[in-house]
């Protein structure tokens, strides 16, 4: 589970040897374990599940704090490989229906590093500037730049999401996409960004009691929307089409990842794993000086 970057190539942290312990409770890697199965039918996945992972609460959140070191590290080297040249960048994108916990990843999983390096994004209904370009093209003004963590909180799938299910374009229209969505994946893959799809999937249940309590709690009214009750209406229909973009558009460079959300706890694990192995891929060392070090000591030297 240590990945390609052997712990030695990175500095020890005194979380180093809880970290050890602890990944002894996957027992597999989740990207393997995560990854869309073409047999796999959403409708039958255990939401509140933890597939792959043996530990409870506590080793997971335990898990995540003790990633934390790596994770700012390696997007450190990524930021500074882009800063010297590199073209790699990471996009991760996170679908999942209302209350499946998106904004908690970017909060909990994207804040362990440094901002700096993030380009965020949130996708809402089109703009009529952007409802007057095609849909990719909003996508790709907000593509990460090298050296970035990309993090878009919807995505080009809403697309074949809730267009389809309000049907806001013809079938024929959205079914297109699906073919679009792929080209266009590969294309950004093949000039650098590694792609992490994210789908969580939070239950029918655990939504309601999510929006429950966005109604019950003053703090939390802001995050309520009444017309989630209309897309919660359409719950089964969104998983049809869900099960369907997995099927069309799970690829070799860029398959989905289907996480259950009930436990919060769990998806923010899972996906600060899927971050890591994304970073972990690049291989990145520090880039070496593109300057004369020796020379620019002695002339600091001479500064006096
Ligand atoms: P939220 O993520 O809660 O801020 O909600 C954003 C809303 O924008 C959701 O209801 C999405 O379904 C909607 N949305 C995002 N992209 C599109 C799109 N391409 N067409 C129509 N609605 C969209
Ligand atoms: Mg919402």
């Amino acid at each position: 589970m240590s990945g390609r970057h052997s712990k030695h190539d990175l500095e020890r942290t005194p979380d180093d040897d809880i970290l050890r312990d602890l990944e002894k409770r996957w027992d597999d890697a989740p990207s393997r374990v995560l990854r869309w199965r073409k047999d796999q039918d959403v409708h039958d996945l255990d939401c509140d599940g933890t597939p792959g992972w043996d530990g409870d609460r506590d080793d997971g959140e335990r898990l995540v704090a003790a990633r934390a070191a790596e994770l700012s590290e390696l997007q450190e080297r990524l930021f500074a490989d882009g800063r010297t040249g590199g073209n790699r960048s990471v996009l991760l994108v996170l679908q999942g229906l209302d209350t499946s916990g998106k904004g908690g990843i970017v909060r909990h999983v994207v804040g362990l590093v440094d901002p700096q390096g993030v380009a965020h994004r949130a996708f809402g209904v089109p703009t009529p500037e952007e409802a007057a370009h095609g849909y990719l093209w909003r996508i790709r003004n907000a593509l990460p730049q090298p050296g970035y963590l990309g993090v878009f909180d919807r995505s080009h799938y809403e697309q074949v999401l809730v267009v389809r299910v309000d049907g806001l374009e013809p079938e024929e229209t959205w079914r297109a996409h699906y073919d679009e969505i792929n080209a266009f994946e590969a294309e950004i893959a093949a000039a650098g960004t590694a792609i992490v799809k994210v789908a969580l999937m939070v239950s029918r249940d655990e939504q309601k009691a999510r929006l429950r309590e966005r109604l019950e709690r003053p703090d939390k009214y802001w995050k309520y929307n009444p017309g989630d009750l209309k897309t919660r209406a359409r719950f089964g229909d969104y998983l049809d089409a869900y099960q369907e973009a997995f099927e069309r558009t799970s690829t070799d460079v860029a398959p989905w990842h289907v996480v259950p959300a009930d436990k919060k706890w769990f998806a923010r694990l899972a996906v600060t794993e899927l971050v890591l192995d994304a970073l972990r891929s690049f291989d990145l060392g520090w880039p070496p000086a593109g300057f004369d070090v020796e020379e620019q000591l002695r002339l600091l030297d001479e500064t006096g």
